[in-house]
């Protein structure tokens, strides 16, 4: 087993079974298609090693360290915060859905890594972090967020003085 806490505490060998599975971090350099143009990327990857039969291989987590390592390469935001942004808002998917315009399936999408939104979309999701703009947006319409037991903090928002001296700033 490897000493890295955050890892899967028993990995099972791919190969043959056995759980006697070392692993390491190994920069991993890899090409990504952008608009055509070929950049190679480097992504620190856990590599797995078996002690039993000596297969080496890599597991789902290396899709992940890529993936972030392209989020990186094209300033945006990786999964892990799309989704912090949400979840430190209590809302849930629907919910910034609703005040966003953003359609739920991309949103998923975004949080689980299969797709990557573009700078429009990222400056969006990094107004909306700002609880200010998230009132903003809601008020801006009338807007039925759904009645929902998880979302305490998106519900509980007050507009405060400050908040719509900002929303006055931004209809200017
Ligand atoms: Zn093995």
């Amino acid at each position: 087993m490897g000493n890295f806490s955050n890892l899967p505490e028993v990995e099972i060998c791919e190969s043959c079974g056995e759980t006697d599975v070392s692993v390491e971090l190994v920069d991993s350099r890899f090409e990504y298609n952008h608009h055509g143009a070929l950049v190679t990327l480097v992504a620190r990857v856990p590599v797995y090693t078996c002690g039993a039969c000596e297969f080496q291989y890599m597991a789902a987590d290396a899709e992940d360290a890529r993936h972030n390592a392209v989020c990186d390469y094209l300033e945006l935001l990786p999964p892990k915060v799309v989704r912090q942004i949400r979840v430190t808002m209590g809302m849930t998917i629907r919910e910034l859905s609703a005040v966003t315009g953003i359609g739920s399936a991309s949103l998923s999408r975004w949080e689980n890594g299969s797709g990557i939104q573009n700078r429009a979309y990222d400056n969006l999701l990094r107004l909306v972090r700002d609880p200010a703009n998230l009132q903003f947006l809601s008020s801006s319409r009338s807007l039925e967020v759904p009645s929902h037991e998880q979302a305490p903090n998106f519900r509980s928002l007050k507009v405060t003085a400050s908040v719509m001296d900002r929303a006055n700033a931004f209809s200017l």
